[in-house]
């Protein structure tokens, strides 16, 4: 890891260091120039070349960073000039003939502080190479002391002086260096840590950030869900639509939804997706079932809780992952939605919550239609017999009267004596007996022939298409299967009955008809009932 240097700083010292530099090699110039025009200097002829050589030097250093200053390098390159500076402070060295050259240790020093500042990671190794190399010059070049010895004199304590200041500041250099590269170690370490730390919970945000993205698509989904199921009453076209909704959230290969009808048996009511295996049907009818299993125990399963034969039935079909969530409400069992997947553990836990949330939404709409379903029946049927009632048979006026032209025949019939049978054998037995009344007469609906009860025990029914003769046929028919209808009492009495019946037909509409219906009703009453009267038959009274 790079630490971002202050550039600012580093360009100021930089700058510093370009004039110092160009400093230098002016001195240099100047003492070059002394030598060469030979004028009288304390320091011997013979040191020339090695003067030269340096002034070479150095000037080769300062076009170099000259060079890299002025092109505005990366920072990264400006450990190089710190390099040449370690460089021409060795050859100095190495010419031996300054009485200051221990104060080089400390330029090195501040060599060092500039390329920590710029390069942390690398001044560990520069530095230590410049030590390493200003400690060789110490051992084995000193010995050029020789050449000083015109400027001194032979005063080996002045050398001294000079060695011994020299090795104290290169120890004084080594520990400054090395407590600092340590710290910086350290500062890079810590550095390190704190942005793992920072990925790291960086990492955990980002992980429930998509977490809650995905909860909040699936709530989102869950009221589109929610209005849907309060909007759509029709049973077929909801529980299709839940069945694409499943696929949707949970990713099925196919979704089913199975009802559960009143007399227990599994019916298949929709499905999505993939074509399910066509005998499915019959499978499920099996006890062992999982759809059977989920209704029984009101339970979310998977295909760990399948049977062996089920296991393997959905492997013939490519299935191998099965979720079934039951549909139910507090008082009924309503179904079970079954998903499948061809891969293995297709269903995790929260998809599996998630299906559970939709099943007990989906319950709730189920019983909704159910019951909106009943309240229809019940506002156009009878309760007690399931025919029309007379809300229904006003609807049905009021359609079959716009169209006038239509001729309506009406057909009334009456129990004869039906007090009697109410009397003798109770109300229970007379219900059961209005019903099987209603039921053959249900039996001979037609889609323009409907069967009202018109009353408590007077049915009547409309068509649209007969002829009296037909009507009357259809009369006679009816009034023959009650008469051999046998009843029997709950006390195990046998017992029979017969009906009267009046038909009128004409285009003057219901009400004419219904009493002219009613006429001759009756008088097949007044003729001794169990008969078929019309009403073109009955002599209208002058
Ligand atoms: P008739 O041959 O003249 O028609 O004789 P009837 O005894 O049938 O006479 P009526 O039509 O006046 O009697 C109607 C009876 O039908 C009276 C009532 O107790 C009975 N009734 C009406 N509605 C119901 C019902 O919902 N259930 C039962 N069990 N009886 C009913
Ligand atoms: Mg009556
Ligand atoms: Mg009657």
């Amino acid at each position: 890891m790079m630490a971002q240097p202050n550039n600012g700083k580093i360009q100021l010292r930089l700058t510093i260091n370009l004039r110092l530099h160009q400093l230098i090699c002016l001195l240099f110039l100047v003492l070059v120039s002394a030598l060469a025009l030979g004028h009288t200097s304390p320091y011997p002829l013979s040191l020339r070349p090695y003067i030269t050589f340096v002034f070479l030097f150095s000037l080769a250093g300062l076009v170099l960073k000259e060079f890299v200053y002025n092109r505005q390098l990366l920072s990264r390159y400006f450990w190089l000039i710190d390099l040449i500076d370690v460089a021409t402070a060795s050859f100095i060295y190495h010419m031996g003939f300054f009485p200051v050259n221990y104060l080089l240790v400390l330029y090195f020093f501040l060599i060092f502080l500039s390329i920590r500042e710029i390069v942390p990671g690398e001044t560990y190794y520069v530095t230590l190479l410049s030590l390493v190399g200003f400690g060789i010059n110490v051992a084995f070049l000193w010995p050029n002391y020789q050449l000083l010895a015109p400027v001194y004199g032979p005063n080996p304590l002045i050398y001294g002086f000079f060695v011994s200041s020299a090795l104290a500041c290169l120890i004084v250099v080594g520990v400054f260096a090395y407590f600092y590269a340590k710290s910086d170690f350290q500062l890079a370490r810590n550095l390190q840590q704190m942005l793992d730390e920072k990925e790291a919970a960086l990492k955990e945000t980002y992980l429930t950030h998509a977490n809650l993205e995905e909860k909040y698509a699936f709530f989102y989904t869950l009221t589109l869900i929610q209005q849907f199921l309060l909007e759509e009453m029709d049973e077929t076209n909801l529980l299709t639509r839940i069945t694409d909704i499943v696929q949707g959230i949970v990713g099925s290969y196919s979704c089913a939804i199975f009802s559960l009808d009143k007399d227990d048996t599994i019916r298949l009511s929709a499905a999505s997706g993939k074509q399910l295996p066509p005998d499915l049907y019959e499978f499920v009818q099996r006890p062992d079932s999982l759809v059977a299993l989920t209704i029984k125990s009101q339970a979310i399963h998977n295909e760990a809780s399948a049977s062996f034969a089920e296991r393997n039935y959905w492997a013939e079909h490519n299935i191998h992952s099965l979720v079934t969530v039951p549909l139910s409400t507090k008082n009924n069992k309503l179904g079970v939605i079954l998903a499948t997947s061809p891969q293995n553990f297709s269903f995790d836990q929260e998809q599996q919550e998630q299906l559970m949330i939709i099943a007990n939404q989906v319950s709730l709409a189920l019983e909704n239609t159910r019951l909106h379903k009943e309240t229809k029946l019940m506002a156009w049927h009878d309760s007690l017999t399931g025919l029309y009632n007379r809300n229904y048979l006003n609807i049905f006026l009021s359609i079959v009267e716009d169209s006038t032209s239509n001729r309506l025949g009406c057909m009334i019939f009456d129990l004869d004596r039906f007090k009697v049978v109410n009397d003798t054998y109770g109300h229970t037995t007379g219900d059961m007996v209005l019903k099987k009344l209603a039921s053959i007469l249900a039996k001979h609906t037609t889609p323009g022939r409907i069967a009202v009860r018109y009353g408590g025990e007077e049915f009547i029914m409309l068509d649209l298409n007969s002829s009296v003769e037909e009507l009357y046929a259809l009369g006679e028919q009816i009034r023959k299967e009650v008469a051999a209808q046998k009843f029997w009492t709950t006390a195990g009495e046998e017992f029979s009955i017969t009906v009267s019946c009046g038909i009128a037909l004409d285009s003057t509409g219901f009400d004419n008809v219904f009493a002219k219906a009613d006429t001759a009703l009756y008088q097949a009453k007044d003729q001794g009932r169990n008969q078929v009267v019309i009403y073109d038959s009955v002599e209208t009274p002058s």
